[in-house]
């Protein structure tokens, strides 16, 4: 394989396939995307799926499928890391060669011995270079039938530096920093090492991901050193915190895209509210994803935590449900009602476009639209503040005019206002109990627009409970 100095911008996102697409993942292969696109350069899609117990096709489905969502498509990949293998060997054999990795024998309970005895000194529980080659050294016998690990001769000493796209110059010396095993006994590659040669051949210019990779930061730089391959620049973008001030985790709500595609967000939605967490453009909070592309240079990326707000999260997805066409919004809340057993007609694209306005999610426009496709049930304090003795006999009338008239918005209105002058009332004191009957409940669009779009003969029925 040969390795030239990249010419355009190569970004990539490395998710591991042991579950949905993580928030925090969709955001850093947003900033990839964002920055691939912005430069012109090529996104790549990996498949780190070395953890073979965790790893599962199902959840690189999940991945791709909410990555297709988010649309964010890549120009290269899936490449799958357990289909490379034979390169990884063949890197391992040229750092053994070159004496830039060795053989350890040491047993897990060494090992653990050896930090126990750290821990109790107070000091750094690294490894103890035991099976580490060093000139005039004689290293131990090796054991019989004990499977060795490779492991990485890292620099013993001196600073490993980097300029952190988001962080800023961070150091860390390499007496900080042990000899990673870079090959398990089991021959599978550990991450630190399979994500370089990756990058490496990847020709990976720029690599976003979270900052609990800023500790493997070094290792991997060592080892880009010790292969002579081209250091991509690194972004470590901060964890995403949830309300509580913790990590954003599982028990603490949802944390994966699949989650908020069924809770009835609207990808753009998503795709505005995940970019501005953890980045920003002056004042700018409701942004096109070209508009993102446009700005996106790497710069203005937030150096601080970031928090997941559900409100504002709400406030960007009804922003997008009103932009969103009437025909896109009706073929996701069909999609919602079938989940609830029920089966739309041609009405909805109308009922859509008379709630949306009031729907922060497509749920919520399912939850209406099961009104009319589904029975309703009026909450009973509702049923009792407005269905009253005195507004009884209205609603009588109103259906009796309401059975012999044109089924159309128009003759609607004025059936309801012949009723209201006739009876001398106000449009609310009729309105709220025909709503609460109709409806389920009494807060709804204009009347005469609900009637018109609800069946005539379920109007009847449903007044007919007062
Ligand atoms: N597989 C790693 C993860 O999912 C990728 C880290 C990286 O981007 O280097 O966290």
């Amino acid at each position: 394989m040969t390795h030239s100095t990249p010419a355009a911008v190569r970004t990539r996102i490395a998710p591991s396939p042991t579950g949905f697409l993580h928030l925090g993942t969709a955001r850093t292969a947003l900033y990839s995307w964002a920055y691939a696109r912005h430069h012109g350069g090529v996104f790549v899609l990996r498949i780190e799926d070395t953890d073979v117990a965790r790893s599962t096709q199902d959840s690189v489905d999940q991945i791709l499928a909410s990555m297709q969502w988010l649309g964010l498509g890549y120009d290269e990949g899936p490449f799958y890391q357990m289909q490379r293998l034979e390169r990884y060997s063949a890197v391992v054999a040229q750092l053994m060669a070159e004496g830039k990795a060795y053989h350890c024998y040491s047993t897990p309970e060494e090992l653990e011995a050896v930090r126990e005895a750290k821990r109790a000194l107070g000091e750094k529980t690294l490894y103890d270079g035991r099976w580490r080659p060093q000139p005039g050294k004689t290293l131990p016998s090796i054991p019989a039938g004990v499977q060795p690990v490779v492991r990485f001769k890292n620099p013993a000493d001196g600073d490993v530096t980097w300029n952190d796209l988001v962080k800023g110059p961070i150091t860390i010396n390499n007496r900080e920093i042990d000899d990673l095993i870079i090959v398990r006994t089991d021959g599978i590659p550990t991450y630190n090492f399979a994500v370089v040669v990756d990058d490496w051949d990847m020709a990976i210019t720029h690599v976003f991901r979270g900052d609990e990779h800023m500790n493997n930061t070094p290792w991997q730089i060592n080892i880009f050193n010790a292969l002579g391959a081209a250091l991509p620049q690194f972004g470590h973008c901060p964890v995403i915190l949830g309300d509580d001030g913790q990590k954003l985790s599982k028990r603490r709500g949802a944390v994966s895209v699949t989650a908020y595609e069924e809770g009835g967000y609207l990808p753009e939605a998503m795709l505005n509210y995940l970019a501005r967490l953890g980045w920003s453009h002056g004042d700018d909070e409701l942004f096109s994803s070209e508009q993102l592309v446009s700005w996106f240079d790497g710069s203005h990326l937030n150096k601080s935590p970031a928090q997941w707000d559900p409100a504002k999260l709400l406030w960007v997805n009804a922003h997008y449900m009103k932009a969103a066409s009437n025909e896109r919004l009706a073929s996701l809340v069909t999609a919602q009602l079938a989940k609830r057993g029920m089966v739309p007609d041609e009405r909805l694209i109308d009922i859509c476009a008379l709630f949306k306005d009031r729907c922060e999610t497509t749920v919520v426009l399912a939850d209406w639209a099961a009104a009319f496709y589904a029975d309703v049930t009026p909450k009973s304090e509702e049923l009792a503040q407005h269905i009253t003795d005195v507004i009884r006999p209205v609603l009588a009338l109103l259906a009796e005019k309401l059975a012999a008239c044109v089924w159309d918005k128009s003759t609607i209105a004025a059936a309801i206002k012949e009723v209201l002058t006739a009876q001398g009332l106000k449009m609310p004191q009729l309105a709220m109990p025909v709503r609460v009957l109709v409806m389920g409940s009494a807060q709804t669009p204009a009347l005469d627009a609900v009637l018109a779009l609800s069946k005539r003969e379920i109007v009847l029925q449903r007044l007919a409970q007062a």
